[in-house]
């Protein structure tokens, strides 16, 4: 019944795909089968200078001028639609993963996927995060771990970025994020009892293995739109810091690396 009212839906008003404007095969919303490989120009990788400990940033696509990636990006983020999420979770996952993997020398398995976070206020007006939902269309792809729920929080409700320096929008983000109490608390706790807490949470929301942090190689911060990079790296820096509270870095420092992934970049 569900399948018959969605096929009628789809008679009534035909969705179309993003790009090319063709009309999308069942069950698509975003883009069709061709355009998610071809359609918009490839980003390069980052060429700017990275801080520590951040060694990549790999973007997917970049804006054309325009072009209707950004109408595309504005309907997943306000339109109040998941599924465009992730279907273009998806196109990062075939696209940029298994680069990634390759360069970085890892297996899916030990890899940590973290969603930069909105702010809390801002999830519940919005419904949903879509850097989550960028994740969750990943790890239909690969069978990669994301960061449970909560594991940072963004604090400060941060104005809007746009028409700010580089300069001012670090400023701006300055302790924007905050390493959530729960990982902070487990400064106290043994490793053992870290992992395993860490464990309870990753099994409760998903259905793939359970990570065991002393295998996760390779953290990767994913976000929907890469600009200067301040939101990135203001993360970055506290997820360090929050991590070497808890001594997790400094005992894994040789092998814990970290970089990260976006659906698209601005104009560079
Ligand atoms: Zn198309």
């Amino acid at each position: 019944m569900k399948i018959l009212l969605h096929d009628l839906s789809d008679w009534i008003f035909p969705r179309i795909c993003y790009h090319c404007g063709e009309r999308l095969e069942s069950g698509l919303m975003a883009l069709c089968t061709l355009c998610r490989f071809y359609s918009y120009p490839l980003a390069t990788r980052f060429p700017g200078i990275l801080p520590e400990p951040i060694s990549r940033v790999q973007p997917l696509w970049v804006f054309e001028k325009g072009g209707s990636l950004r109408r595309l990006i504005h309907a997943m983020k306000y339109g109040g639609l998941p599924q465009i999420g992730h279907e273009l979770g998806e196109c990062m996952g075939l696209q940029l993963l298994p680069d990634l993997f390759r360069d970085f020398q890892v297996d899916p398995w030990q890899v940590l996927l973290l969603p930069v976070p909105l702010h809390p206020k801002k999830e519940k007006k919005r419904g949903y995060n879509q850097a989550n939902l960028l994740c969750e269309g990943i790890q239909r792809i690969h069978s990669v771990h994301v960061a449970p729920d909560g594991w940072i929080v963004r604090r400060r409700f941060t104005r809007t970025q746009t028409g700010l320096s580089l300069e001012k929008r670090t400023q701006n983000l300055d302790q924007a994020f905050d390493m959530v109490a729960n990982l902070k608390e487990t400064g106290f706790m043994t490793k053992t009892q870290f992992d395993a807490k860490i464990r309870r949470w990753i099994h409760r929301e998903f259905t793939i293995p359970a990570p065991d942090l002393t295998q996760i190689k390779l953290i990767l911060l994913v976000d929907d739109v890469f600009t200067t990079g301040a939101t990135l790296f203001s993360l970055m820096k506290t997820l360090r810091e929050g991590l070497d509270e808890v001594n997790l870095v400094q005992q894994r420092s040789e092998v814990i690396q970290f970089a990260g992934v976006t659906l698209a970049a601005g104009g560079w």
